[in-house]
């Protein structure tokens, strides 16, 4: 009984799993921003405006991955999900959250024009900003972000899997 009840719980995770992969298309990193140049990758950084973190040698991490294109140019959601609309002018500027699912989020930050409005559903690929400078930004460029359960993970390896 105890084999029978492992199993069925093993083709439950699978039914699970299987069903949930259209809707989890990851496009790579490459696409968000045509051309865009990596300004900064994910990681530890010597940057004293970047968010404090006791774990780094220099006690400041970046969150996400920062792409680098002329002010205008059209951003891509790497994934499906559900758009969700916000300002921070001290920080993210314009943005975009893409809930994917209940736990993954995906940020495009310092945006100059939203392309999608709030709750809107997203496909992988859509439009949904262009490129800007807003909330603290040195210049023109796309904050990409991807937080699991609110914790910011490296999107490169995240988007590329
Ligand atoms: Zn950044």
């Amino acid at each position: 009984m105890r084999l029978l009840a492992i199993a069925a719980l093993a083709v439950t995770v699978w039914l699970v799993t299987a069903t949930q992969v259209p809707t989890h298309v990851r496009l790579p990193v490459g696409s968000v921003v045509v051309g865009a140049i990596i300004t900064q990758p994910f990681g530890c950084s010597t940057l004293d405006l970047e968010p404090f973190d006791p774990l780094c040698p220099w006690h400041h991490i970046h969150t996400g991955i920062d792409l680098a294109a002329r002010e205008g140019t059209e951003v891509h959601s790497a994934t499906g999900g559900i758009a969700f609309l916000g300002f921070d002018s001290a920080g993210a500027g314009n943005f975009v959250a893409v809930a994917v699912d209940t736990h993954v989020r995906v940020l495009y930050c310092h945006l100059a024009a939203f392309r999608v409005v709030q709750g809107q559903a997203v496909t992988p690929g859509q439009v949904i900003g262009l490129l800007g400078a807003t909330g603290l930004a040195t210049g023109p460029h796309v904050h990409l972000q991807v937080n699991i359960d609110g914790r910011p993970v490296d999107p490169a390896p995240f988007l590329d899997s």
